[in-house]
């Protein structure tokens, strides 16, 4: 069978939470040294190891089937891929920020300005449709040192915590993007990689899923129940098992991790006890 190329990003932040989310499919690699292209076990994938900058030229040029990277670097590079998955992990912003004494009251403020940044057609493209006219200055790395080196007024730049902003005196003004990482593909792929591509993505639902929910188990009064089933429904429904002790019952569920200390407060609330809160291993509807 012909194997299915998954570009991976060889070292970095993305290359750990690649690795375990492929692993989680069921998909192992014979590699301890990281070779650049190497075989994945029991199931026919290759993984080749890249710097994420590469993987969408790769991917356009068919040298690789699928790839896992940022959001970001798909956008920047502009190539003919599309995202297939959206994965959940190395979320950040891409944000313009200006040094902190500065006062901004809009995107004008760009007007004539010259912002260094490591990502030029993202911000060429927020700058057009804004109408702004600035001189982008395109750097590899350290954008966030260049106001203060006289290089730039502004920085386009990827912001998580914004603590490398603030150590370098500068603060955010605007979020140009969100992004996280994706599973891109290319296009024309053969039949029977599709078919594999299809498999793959089954597990990776199953796994994404599972991720982002959680199994509860609860004990309830019987008179509780009609609300306890309003405030978790379950896959399809709870299940509701009686206690030995008259007059109550168990609750298994499944509820999502999004509002989940909200539910948790809900569930007490209505009479909810004795909540156990259990991770989930795979979710298969
Ligand atoms: P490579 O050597 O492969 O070119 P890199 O230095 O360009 O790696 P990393 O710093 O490993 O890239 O970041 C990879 C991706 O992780 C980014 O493109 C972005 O999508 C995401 N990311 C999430 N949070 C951050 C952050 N705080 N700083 C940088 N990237 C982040
Ligand atoms: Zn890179």
């Amino acid at each position: 069978m012909e194997k299915l190329r998954i570009a991976i990003q060889k070292s970095g932040r993305l290359s750990e939470k690649s690795m375990g989310l492929l692993k989680d499919c069921g998909i192992s690699v014979s590699n301890g040294n990281r070779t650049l292209l190497a075989p994945g076990k029991n199931f026919p994938v290759e993984i080749l190891y890249l710097r994420d900058d590469d993987i969408p030229g790769y991917i356009a040029d068919g040298v690789a089937d699928v790839g896992i990277l940022g959001e970001n670097v798909v956008l920047e590079k502009g190539e003919d891929i599309s995202v297939i998955s959206r994965l959940g992990f190395a979320r950040c912003r891409m944000s313009l920020a200006i040094p902190r004494d500065q006062e901004y009251k809009g995107v004008q403020y760009l007007q004539g300005k010259r912002i260094a940044t490591s990502y030029p057609r993202i911000l060429q493209q927020f700058l057009d449709e804004n109408n702004v006219q600035a001189d982008i200055h395109e750097i590899l790395g350290s954008v966030e040192i260049a106001p203060s080196i006289g290089l730039s007024g502004a920085v386009f730049d990827i912001v998580s915590t914004g603590s490398t902003l603030l150590s370098n005196g500068l603060k955010e003004v605007d979020v140009v993007m969100k992004s996280e990482a994706v599973m891109v593909k290319g296009s024309g792929l053969s039949q029977e990689k599709e078919q594999v591509l299809d498999k793959l993505l089954f597990r990776l639902n199953a796994v994404m899923k599972a991720r982002t929910n959680r199994y509860v188990l609860l004990n309830a009064p019987d008179e509780s129940l009609d609300e306890i089933i309003r405030i978790i429904p379950g896959m399809k429904s709870p299940t509701i098992v009686p206690l030995a002790e008259e007059g109550w019952s168990a609750v298994h569920s499944v509820i999502s991790e999004e509002g989940f200390w909200e539910v948790i407060d809900e569930l007490r609330e209505a009479g909810a006890q004795g909540l156990l809160v259990i991770p989930i291993e795979k979710m298969v509807n």
